[in-house]
């Protein structure tokens, strides 16, 4: 019986993990490690609570005697535990090379003391930087372009070092991006619909080119579990599998689902060193591990925009507005 730690659990992608993985019955024990930043809320977790195998435990992944006993208790690590948003690493890089680098690095130490059997370690398509054409494999070389991104390839290459060095049975994931109920409202998706509940308008950078993969979360979260159940140590895997779309046609959806038109949408500059393009091959993960992504974006965004309307208490704290807090908009049917 797996005793599983996971990292950054009371976020967005951690939170829906650990709900599926309470589900297996071959699981005993999952316990959280989540140091509650800004992007960590316990209620994320809910329902999980009622779970007998759920522990949760507030704390830092740098905190050397934290994670030697917890990861003494356990035999596998999911970790998704990071500094997760590209515009504040322009600004604060040094917080994702402390949590994303060095806090990875604290992780493996102790996995190596206390002979972890499995340890994914969660990361990102972006460490690829731009794919103006085709699609990058995992064996493509890593050029991110923004300093989050280069904390994560820093990190996905030290926890495969691991491996080489310690036999660290580490594996690596590297989703697309990700969409669904509790995602921070610093994030495009909720940044869109959030503002048009509020009756304000979406911002869309430059002129809205940029191509993005959209993964429905609980996507991720079973490739996650799927590479954690059959992935070979030592390897790395792509998943993806969602829609390609610009951010012009992702904000084209996005208004559909919520009743509104183009008047709703302003036009802002571009941010730094936004990539063109991201695109990745996730055949390995589908050959290797059974991944088999299954979530239709219509679906996805219309259940995404429901869940942001009926929890305006969650996320309305989060959204920094100069007024008091604006009545509601009550989306139109699509
Ligand atoms: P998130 O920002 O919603 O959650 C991060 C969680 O980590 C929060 O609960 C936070 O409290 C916790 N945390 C941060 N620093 C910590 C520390 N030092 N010690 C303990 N806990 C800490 O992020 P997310 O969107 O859920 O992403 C999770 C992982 O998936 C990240 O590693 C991210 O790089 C990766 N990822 C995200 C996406 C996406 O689209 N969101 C796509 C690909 C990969």
């Amino acid at each position: 019986m797996e005793k599983i730690l996971v990292t950054g659990g009371a976020g967005f992608i951690g939170s829906h993990f650990v709900k599926r993985i309470l589900n297996a019955d071959d699981v005993a024990e999952v316990t959280v490690l989540d140091a509650l930043t800004y992007a960590g809320h316990i209620e994320n977790l809910g329902v999980a609570f009622l779970s007998p195998k759920l522990r949760f435990v507030r704390g830092n992944i740098l905190d050397t005697a934290l994670v030697d006993d917890l990861m003494s208790r356990h035999t596998a690590v999911v970790h998704f535990a990071a500094e997760s948003h590209v515009d504040r690493s322009f600004h604060a890089a040094g917080a994702f090379i402390t949590t994303n680098v060095h806090g990875t690095q604290t992780l493996l130490d102790a996995a190596t003391r206390h002979g972890i059997e499995r340890f994914v370690h969660v990361s990102t398509d972006e460490v690829y930087g731009p794919v103006p054409k085709g699609t990058a494999t995992e064996e493509s070389p890593l050029r991110p372009s923004v300093p989050y991104a280069a904390s994560k390839a820093a990190s996905d290459l030290i926890a495969l070092s691991y491996y080489q060095t310690h036999g660290v049975p580490v594996c690596v994931t590297r989703s697309s991006n990700n969409y669904g109920a509790r995602q921070h409202p610093e994030k495009i998706i909720p940044l869109f619909i959030t503002r048009l509940l509020k009756g304000e308008k979406a911002t869309l950078h430059g002129r809205g080119e940029h191509v993005r993969n959209w993964l429905h979360v609980e996507d991720n979260c079973a490739g996650v579990e799927a590479v954690l159940r059959g992935g070979t140590p030592g390897e790395v895997y792509n998943l993806g599998g969602g829609t390609d779309l610009t951010s012009r046609d992702l904000t084209e959806h996005i208004l559909h689902i919520c009743g509104a038109t183009w008047e709703s949408v302003e036009y802002i500059p571009d941010r730094q060193a936004n990539d063109i393009r991201y695109s990745i091959d996730w055949s390995k993960a589908a050959q290797h591990v059974g991944y088999q992504p299954e979530r239709d974006l219509d679906e996805g965004l219309a259940e995404t925009a429901d869940w942001y309307r009926r929890n305006p208490d969650w996320w309305m704290p989060l959204v920094r507005t100069p007024q008091a807090a604006p009545a509601l908009r009550v989306f139109t049917a699509a």
